[in-house]
């Protein structure tokens, strides 16, 4: 058929005509509605519903997400500029005033809103129309010229700032030098002349960094305003606020432009923000704090301290009132606890924004159930209310906020979860003196301005970090996390002088031995030592909800886990099996890993299978521990898996010591006999005769691709003799606990294998041995042999593999290595850039690729159920602990996932809602 080409201009014009861009709010009616996340962005969607609803909401005009869109294509459309002019000819009649002309000029807020709510992330422009003129005229008709200028200077700054990208600091100095000039303490002790001083200095500024005058034309402001929102979207913040929380890049932000209301007008105004129940621990408790005489940066930037809300039912108890009706039929009009901004001008309440409130999963956990207790909500809406990574909260100590009045000094991000309580150190070295090995002995909080690879020694002793810059994939984040320590970072309000060895906030200065208390759960810094609660799983709260979700999950979780303490812990979590013991952690225990170099150095077969008789009752006595534990539960336990050499002394350092042995002192020499004593080096003297020999074998092992290399089957297939001693190990444990009344399950498992032939070679060995130990000690023990799928090849031959193998358990560590061709070692080289560039959406190392490497499990698993319909489906790879894998998972009906044991919450969460989604047919919510 053919296709007829529309000349440019009228593609343009008739895309122009049929999009509306700008959606009015204001007099009692909306142009849009709550429902329209996607085209008004949260906030915009919340202004509408509340005008729409009667509620005393500030008029104005959304500018939809497409327009964003557009933006960042290079291809905004004129009909937005258009549109524009539209709707505020439309407000500023409503409003009998006109933008930043006249006696009354209208003044104007820009504020950023996206779909998906991104705190602080994106940029906001306040008092927007004033200028030389208009700033004169505010000061007439408010009678208040302190105001008015004052007001004229936070425009001029945050302009400056944001639309033309002048550093804060350049504005800054000129306004603690005016204070300094004047001898005032306070900001608000500049007077107005003062402030006009001011403003002519912001002016020059401006003119010397960004190469023009402040612009003078109302209007002209207003459309940079709008852009430098839309480009506010892109900028490195918002960026990573959208990785870490798996938000679109391509959603776009919409912008909303209302009418200023003022609470810095005298003491009958003020602004504050609140939360209609406590997001830190769920309360139902109306939470928040204000200002009187203050503007919403105010309340932020902890210049003033702000008062609980409940103090504003003293000062203005007609205003408290009224406020605490509309919040609370905003709760019940959105079914869910709600985040409000409010201001207050000469006695009367507006609202500015109201949102589904950010949480703390110990709230999540009680808001929801509370909701159903109060009929707001059903069982099965509640399941949903709980993002499941958020229940790892319940599994960190939490900070006794119950004893004592606490003052919160600052407010970062929630970079790790958990609490710390420690006396202040502002350097590594310091927190390594002070702490005495460890966080336990002498408590301290490393506090830094950021951390850097060098602080990672005071990092570990520390009990949390605190620091003043940097975002939730900062240094200090990234490091805390993956140590399970408690870090707030980016607390902006503090400021941390190193050299000084001073903390200063909210003008109290803070010194080296202070206490201060960290809640890395919700980015809370807290003056003084509060005390901790340890954590539970069994919180009742906690079981009542798992209680509504668990009827729904049809697959099962387990664990994976080495020792029995793992399993324990994993037990109590509501695991349901081992999924996967590495038994190679099994072997780095003191009394084993001798026994194992020596099998590893052994260059024949009888001194390799004399080695393993050592360590065939250690490794019994191991899994004998893992049964007990896993009483009645399936244990799956995985031959060895890594290359030899990773148990052997580095190459290099190997090298280095041979050439200096000669130059060595005795105490050096000394050193080296405990580095080298498991092989074979009992005195000096040995050194020269044993170490080169050993090198000799550490390069026959050596490897330029381990991960590649002589690992997974491909040892068990070289070396029978150890997979032979291995299930000799799990079939004798299996046995004697049996006997003693011990319910086992044990499934073997082999790693790495590709092809059918390696799996055949490796379950003739272990199905050999079972029948050999069950013949000597007369019982015997129901029992698996299966795979680990791990390589491309291994997914597309399943079908073959599944007629040796009983199950198949994806590990997709390496199969996400081996299908994307990256190492899992060395991918953080290149992972920031691809994330950076979009190239990536997110780490296919903690999300599951599920167009790519889901490709390869959906296609083994349907394989190999060809040949075995009855095969057991399993995956243990990072991602069986990670909510939209475990979704993924349930789609291709595995049977199970398995992670670490302090997921398991996590996965049992995210599986009942993958189930209930399924059956209750509504959306997870998960997905982005
Ligand atoms: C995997 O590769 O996913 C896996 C679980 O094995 P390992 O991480 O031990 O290589
Ligand atoms: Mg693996």
């Amino acid at each position: 058929m053919a296709t007829i080409t529309l000349p440019e201009a009228e593609v343009q014009n008739s895309k122009s005509t049929a999009t509306k861009y700008v959606y009015s709010f204001g007099g009692g009616h909306a142009d849009g509605n709550g429902k329209m996340k996607d085209v008004l962005g949260g906030k915009g969607a919340g202004l509408a519903e509340m005008t729409n609803a009667g509620l005393p909401v500030p008029p104005g005009f959304t500018i939809q997400t497409e327009a964003c869109r557009e933006y960042m294509r290079g291809s905004l459309s004129k009909a937005v500029d258009q549109q524009m002019n539209d709707a505020l000819a439309q407000f500023e009649a409503l409003q009998g005033q006109k933008l930043g002309a006249g006696e009354n000029p209208l003044l104007v807020s820009v504020r950023s809103g996206a779909k998906f709510s991104m705190p602080g992330m994106m940029d906001t422009i306040l008092n927007l129309g004033l200028n030389d003129k208009s700033v004169e005229a505010l000061a007439k008709r408010s009678n208040n010229p302190r105001f008015a200028a004052d007001s004229y200077r936070r425009l001029i700054q945050m302009f400056g700032n944001v639309v033309l990208d002048v550093e804060k600091s350049a504005f800054d100095e000129v306004f603690e030098a005016k204070k300094r000039q004047k001898k005032a303490k306070l900001d608000t002790d500049l007077d107005a002349k003062a402030l006009e001083e001011v403003i002519a200095e912001y002016k020059k500024v401006v003119k010397k960094h960004a190469h023009r005058d402040f612009p003078q034309d109302p209007r002209e402001q207003l459309v940079m305003a709008r852009d430098a929102v839309f480009r506010s979207w892109q900028n490195d913040r918002a960026k990573h606020y959208r990785r870490i929380n798996n938000i679109d890049d391509m959603l776009g932000t919409a912008v909303n432009v209302q009418a200023m209301v003022f609470g810095n007008l005298g003491e009958t105004s003020g602004t504050g923000v609140g939360f209609t129940r406590n997001p830190a621990t769920g309360t139902k408790e109306f939470y928040g704090e204000f200002l009187m005489n203050a503007q919403g940066e105010d309340v932020v930037a902890g210049i003033r301290t702000p008062v609980h809300i409940s103090e504003l039912e003293k000062i203005m108890p007609d205003v408290y009132n009224q406020l605490r009706d509309i919040t609370t039929r905003l709760e019940k009009h959105y079914r869910d606890m709600q985040d409000f901004e409010f201001t207050i001008q000469e006695g009367k309440l507006y609202m500015l924004q109201t949102r589904n409130g950010k949480r703390t999963g110990l709230a999540a956990v009680r808001v929801a159930i509370q909701m159903v207790e109060e009929g707001l909500i059903s069982k099965e809406e509640a399941i949903f209310r709980v993002e499941p990574n958020q229940l790892y909260d319940f599994l960190v100590p939490r900070l006794d906020e119950k004893k004592t009045k606490i003052e919160v000094l600052a407010t970062g991000l929630p970079a790790s979860p958990g609490a710390a309580v420690g006396q202040i150190v502002f350097t590594a070295d310091e927190a390594v003196v002070k702490a005495g090995h460890g966080a336990k002995k002498n408590p301290v909080i490393l506090v830094r301005a950021e951390t850097t690879p060098e602080d990672i020694q005071g990092m570990e002793v520390a009990a949390g970090i605190l620091t003043s810059r940097g975002g939730m994939t900062s240094h200090a984040a990234v490091v805390t996390r993956g140590m399970g320590k408690c870090c707030v970072a980016g607390a902006g309000d503090i400021s941390v002088d190193e050299k000084k060895r001073e903390m200063r906030v909210k003008g109290q200065t803070f010194r080296e031995g202070d206490w201060i208390s960290l809640d890395g759960t919700t980015g809370r810094v807290i003056k003084g030592q509060l005390d901790t609660i340890p954590p539970k799983a069994d919180d009742p709260e906690l079981l009542k909800l798992m209680g509504w979700a668990e009827p729904f999950r049809t697959m099962k979780v387990r664990a994976n886990a080495d020792i029995p303490r793992d399993a324990i812990q994993a037990r109590a979590f509501g695991a349901e099996g081992i999924g996967l013991c590495r038994t190679e952690h099994m072997f780095f225990g003191e009394k084993k890993i001798g026994h194992m170099r020596a099998m590893i150095l052994a260059d024949n077969e009888k001194d390799r299978r004399a080695a393993l008789k050592k360590l065939l009752p250690l490794q019994r006595e191991d899994f004998a521990g893992v049964f007990k534990a896993m009483d009645g539960l399936p244990v799956t336990i995985r031959t060895l898996d890594p290359p030899l050499h990773e148990f052997l002394p580095r190459r290099e350092e190997l090298m280095v010591d041979i050439a200096l042995l000669s130059s060595y002192s005795a105490k050096q020499k000394k050193d080296l006999l405990a580095n080298y004593k498991d092989y074979g080096v009992k005195a000096a003297g040995d050194l020269k005769r044993i170490l080169p020999g050993l090198l000799a074998r550490v390069e026959q092992l050596h490897e330029f691709n381990p991960m590649l290399g002589h690992r997974g089957c491909r040892l068990g297939i070289t070396y029978p003799e150890i997979t032979e001693m291995q299930a000799r190990a799990i079939f004798e444990a299996a046995v004697d606990c049996s006997k003693k009344g011990i319910k086992v399950f044990p499934e073997v498992m082999i790693p790495l294998t590709a092809t059918l032939k390696e799996m055949a070679n490796q379950a003739a060995i272990v199905r050999r041995v079972a029948d050999e130990v069950f013949k000597e000690k007369g019982i015997k023990v129901d029992y698996l042999v299966g795979t680990m799928i791990e390589l491309p090849r291994a997914a597309l031959v399943a079908d073959e593999i599944a007629r040796e193998a009983e199950f198949f358990s994806f590990g997709t560590n390496d199969l996400t290595q081996t299908t994307f061709g990256f190492s899992r070692d060395d991918v953080n080289k290149v992972l920031p850039t691809y994330l950076a560039e979009g190239i990536l959406k997110q780490d296919p190392f903690a999300a599951l690729d599920q167009e790519g490497v889901g490709q390869l499990v959906k296609i083994a698993t349907e394989r190999g159920r060809k040949t075995r319909p009855t095969l057991k489906v399993g995956i243990c790879g990072e991602h069986g602990g990670e909510p939209s894998s475990v979704e993924f998972c349930y789609k291709v009906g595995l049977n199970y996932v398995s992670c670490s044991p302090f997921r398991v919450l996590t996965a049992r969460l995210a599986a009942a809602q993958a189930a209930a989604s399924d059956k209750l047919k509504v959306e997870g919510g998960r997905t982005k």
